[in-house]
C-alpha cells in the first residue's frame, strides 16, 4: 500500500520532522569545532492567542520522552501549571530551560516547540470550556476534526486541560481510561427505528459500557428520551445533537426534556449535550437540565500557542538576540493569583503586588539525559490542573 502522509516515531527522533536550517546549523557548527559549544536554551512565550489571560502547560511528557538520552538537562515549570507568559514587567517567563551543547540538541528544537505549543493550546481551550462548564461533565469529541495521526495528543491534552472523558481508543490507552462514546445518528437509520437501534445496542454492547442514546434521529427530542427509557432498563443518559436549524432555543428544549424525564420518573437519567458546542455556547446553555457537554471542534482546533526557543547563555556567559532577555532565569508563581516572577537566582525572594510571596515553581526532570523523579500520569496532571482552576476562582 502506499504510505500515507504521516510522520512516524522514528521520523521525528530522527529529525526527519525538523525544520531543515537546524540540521544546516549542526553541520556549520561541527565543521567550525563548536560542536561541544555548551548553551543554556529557554522555551517561553510572548502573548497568548484570543487574548486569553493564561495558559495551561501541556506536552511536557512527550518532550521528555523525546530528550531522553541526549546528553542535556532540563528544568521546566511542571505539566499541568497555568502560567502567564510575562511578568507584570514584562519580562518573558521561562517554561523550560534546556541546558548542553547546542549541537545535540538543536535538531530536536521543531519537535519539542509542536510537542508544547499545540497540546498547550487544546489543554487551555479545554479547561476554558470547563469553566464554561461550571465544573459539569465535558467530554473530548473533537478527534474527527483534526487528523489521525495525532489523536492520542488531542485526547491526552482535552483531559489534561479538564475534559473528563475522550472518545479515541488510542487517547483513552494514553489516559487510562475507558473511551467514552454513545451511538451515532448511523446506527437509527441503518436500523430503521430509534427502539431497534436502542435495543441492539443494549443486547450486543458489553454492560459496562454506559448506555447513552442520542434521541434527535427522527422523532421530537421529548418522545425519543421516553423511547429510550422503554427501550433500555439500565439507560444512563440521553444525548441531544439536535442541528442547529431545528433548535429553536436549545436551553428550553434541555429543559422540556429534563421535565419530561422527570415526570415519568427517570431523574437519574442524564442529558449529554452536544453539536457545534464552545465555550460561549455552553455558558448560555449551562444552567440548564443539561448534566454533561459533548465538545469537539471548538477543543480540538484549539490555536496553538506561539512558544520559542532562544539561547540566553553561552559557555556560561549571557547573551540574547533583540527583543529577548539574556542569562538563565528561574521561574516564580504567587500562589494566590498566578502573576508570574523571574529572577536570576534560584533562591529569590519575590513579592507579589497582591501581597503574596511567589514560589519558585521550576524542577529539574532531566539531569544528563536522565528523568529525574517519577512520571506523573495524564490523571495526576489533570487533578492539577482542575485544584490551580479552583485557586483561581474559575471552577
Ligand atoms: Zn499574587
Amino acid at each position: 500500500m502506499d504510505k500515507l502522509f504521516i510522520a512516524d516515531e522514528k521520523d521525528v527522533r530522527d529529525g526527519y520532522t525538523m525544520d531543515v536550517y537546524f540540521e544546516r546549523t549542526k553541520k556549520i557548527l561541527e565543521s567550525c569545532g563548536m560542536s561541544k559549544t555548551e548553551v543554556c536554551a529557554e522555551i517561553t512565550g510572548s502573548s497568548l492567542p484570543r487574548k486569553w489571560e493564561w495558559a495551561v502547560f501541556c506536552g511536557l511528557e512527550e518532550v521528555m520522552r523525546l530528550v531522553e538520552g541526549l546528553p542535556i538537562s532540563i528544568s521546566a515549570v511542571p505539566e499541568g501549571t497555568i502560567f502567564r507568559t510575562r511578568t507584570a514587567d514584562s519580562v518573558r517567563v521561562p517554561l523550560m530551560n534546556i541546558f548542553g551543547a547546542y549541537a545535540d540538541f538543536g535538531i530536536m528544537e521543531t519537535a519539542m516547540l509542536g510537542m508544547l505549543c499545540q497540546p498547550s493550546g487544546i489543554a487551555t481551550a479545554a479547561a476554558r470550556t470547563k469553566i464554561a462548564a461550571k465544573n459539569k461533565t465535558v467530554l473530548a469529541f473533537g478527534n474527527r476534526r483534526m487528523h489521525p495521526a495525532i489523536s492520542g495528543v488531542l485526547d491526552r491534552s482535552s483531559y489534561i486541560g479538564g475534559c473528563d472523558g475522550v472518545s479515541s481508543k488510542i487517547g483513552g490507552d494514553i489516559i487510562g481510561q475507558e473511551p467514552i462514546g454513545t451511538v451515532p445518528h448511523t446506527l437509527m437509520l441503518l436500523m430503521g427505528s430509534n427502539d431497534a437501534a436502542f435495543k441492539a445496542f443494549d443486547r450486543v454492547i458489553e454492560k459496562e459500557v454506559p448506555r447513552i442514546m442520542l434521541i434527535d434521529t427522527f422523532s421530537d427530542e421529548r418522545a425519543a428520551a421516553l423511547e429510550a427509557c422503554r427501550s433500555i432498563k439500565d439507560l444512563k443518559g440521553v444525548r441531544l445533537d439536535t442541528p442547529g436549524s431545528r433548535r429553536g432555543n436549545y436551553k428550553e428544549l434541555i429543559n422540556e426534556v429534563r421535565w419530561e424525564l422527570d415526570m415519568n420518573g427517570h431523574k437519574d437519567v442524564d442529558i449529554i449535550v452536544s453539536g457545534g458546542l464552545d465555550e460561549v455556547s455552553i455558558s448560555e446553555i449551562v444552567d440548564s437540565g443539561a448534566s454533561g457537554f459533548g465538545v469537539g471542534t471548538s477543543i480540538s482546533n484549539a490555536p496553538t500557542l506561539d512558544l520559542s526557543m532562544d539561547i540566553v547563555e553561552k559557555d556560561g556567559n549571557p547573551i540574547s538576540k533583540r527583543g529577548k532577555f539574556g542569562g538563565r532565569k528561574h521561574t516564580y508563581r504567587c500562589p494566590q493569583c498566578f502573576q508570574m516572577g523571574v529572577s536570576l537566582k534560584s533562591d529569590d525572594r519575590i513579592m507579589c503586588s497582591c501581597g503574596c510571596e511567589m514560589e519558585a515553581i521550576e524542577t529539574e526532570i532531566i539531569r544528563n539525559g536522565k528523568r529525574v523523579g517519577k512520571e506523573r500520569t495524564p490523571s495526576q496532571i489533570r487533578d492539577y490542573v482542575l485544584k490551580q482552576l479552583n485557586t483561581i476562582g474559575e471552577l
